[in-house]
């Protein structure tokens, strides 16, 4: 399959996904394993990678919206395989679409619930929700002063018939960072929550709150499921919490190009826009027609690795739309010999972690960043 000539292409190693569910079920023996496949599985094509880690043991699948797990289920996932839960909701959304298709709502707070009680009335359906609390995250969640509140009017749309509580659940500030004294703040505040809901009569499937970083150094998070994101397409959270070898994790994601030109460049010559890399003696550069237009990130322009015939590389002066040169110095690559920008590392190629690195952001952005130009060939 490498040898089809392409521009560009992010290969996805569905075995090296399906390793990866597996490390991190062995993390959370008891828990059930929720994969995370919101923003096209972050970059790497949701249907594909719900349907491996269904494979590997998975029997949730997470989105953020609930176009995605729509979509999800009308690819055929979700029905006796695993269950769909999605968690981000805006006015509009469509609710009755979610119940009917037995996605499991994720609710931060009263709005929805009046919302989504509606919808389940209208569509004479039991809508099954996971209330979501507000732990110290500070983002989506209902926070624990109003969380009485919320759990009552659920007690009421259960009796009513319209709602079924399904989950509590919850989401880390700072897992990434172990030690981090909010890690502890949160857990005790979501076991409070649960403790509360619970006394007061909702009987949930499923709490959860472990994100990535808690399946792999928090075990006490992991409650009845987990739910990785970023670990199951073999990337580490962060440097802090360990490498994703360390972790036995194999980045999933490869992106590969080739050399759309070689010439031969006198000294002086000023590269790219900007003219921010000057050739500081005669030689020889080569074209890596792949930009930003493409998902790569412009602030790593002087900085981006690359393997070219077998030796690491850097874009040298800016990274285009579309295209990015490299200084060869004196090498002679030929035309259409392989530029590797990143995949798991072990064959002398920069990582997704090099790259964010060199960018100054996290491995999650530069893989959801890849964009819908480059084709993703599952392999
Ligand atoms: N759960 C929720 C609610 C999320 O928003 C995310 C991603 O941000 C995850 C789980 C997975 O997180 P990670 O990729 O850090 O494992």
């Amino acid at each position: 399959m490498t040898e089809t000539p392409v521009r560009v292409r992010a290969e996805i190693d569905l075995a090296a996904l399906r390793a990866n569910v597996r490390v991190l079920r062995a993390r959370a023996p008891r828990a059930a394993f929720m994969a995370v496949v919101k923003a096209d599985a972050y970059g790497h094509g949701m249907v594909p990678c719900a349907k491996a880690a269904v494979q590997a043991g998975a029997t949730w699948i997470g989105t953020a919206t609930p176009q995605e797990a729509l979509a999800l289920r009308a690819a055929g996932i979700g029905s006796d395989d695993a269950r769909v839960m999605c968690w981000l909701w805006t006015p509009g959304d469509p609710w009755r679409e979610a119940i009917e298709a037995d996605i499991d709502l994720g609710v931060s707070g009263m709005w929805a619930l009046r919302e989504l009680t509606a919808a389940a009335r209208a569509a004479g359906r039991t809508a099954r929700v996971q209330l979501k609390i507000d732990t110290g995250l500070g983002r989506s969640g209902c926070m624990p002063a109003d969380w009485p509140e919320l759990v009552e009017a659920c007690l009421k749309a259960e009796a009513e018939g319209t709602v079924k509580v399904t989950g509590i659940w919850s989401h880390y500030a700072c897992a990434d960072e172990p030690g981090h004294p909010s890690i502890a703040l949160q857990s005790a505040e979501f076991a409070d929550a649960v403790r509360h809901a619970e006394g007061a009569g909702l009987r949930p499937e499923v709490r959860h709150i472990a994100n990535s970083p808690g399946t792999l150094t928090l075990p006490e998070s992991h409650y009845d499921l987990v739910r990785p994101g970023i670990a199951m397409y073999g990337l580490s959270p962060s440097p802090e919490v360990g490498t994703s070898e360390e972790f036995g994790l194999r980045p999933v994601m490869t992106l590969r190009s080739q050399l759309a030109l070689v010439k031969h460049v006198p000294e002086g010559l000023g590269v790219s826009y900007g003219h921010h890399y000057v050739t500081p003696e005669p030689t020889t550069l080569g074209l890596v027609p792949v930009g930003y237009g493409d998902g790569l990130p412009r602030h790593a322009s002087g900085t981006g690795p690359v393997l070219v015939a077998g030796k690491q590389r850097t874009a040298a002066g800016r990274i285009a739309m579309d295209q990015f040169v490299v200084d060869l110095h004196g090498d002679e690559p030929a035309v259409g010999d392989e530029a590797v920008l990143f995949g798991p590392g072990d064959r002398g190629e920069p990582t997704a972690e090099d790259w964010a690195l060199a960018a100054g952001t996290i491995g999650y952005e530069i893989v959801t960043r890849i964009g819908t130009r480059v084709p993703r060939v599952y392999v």
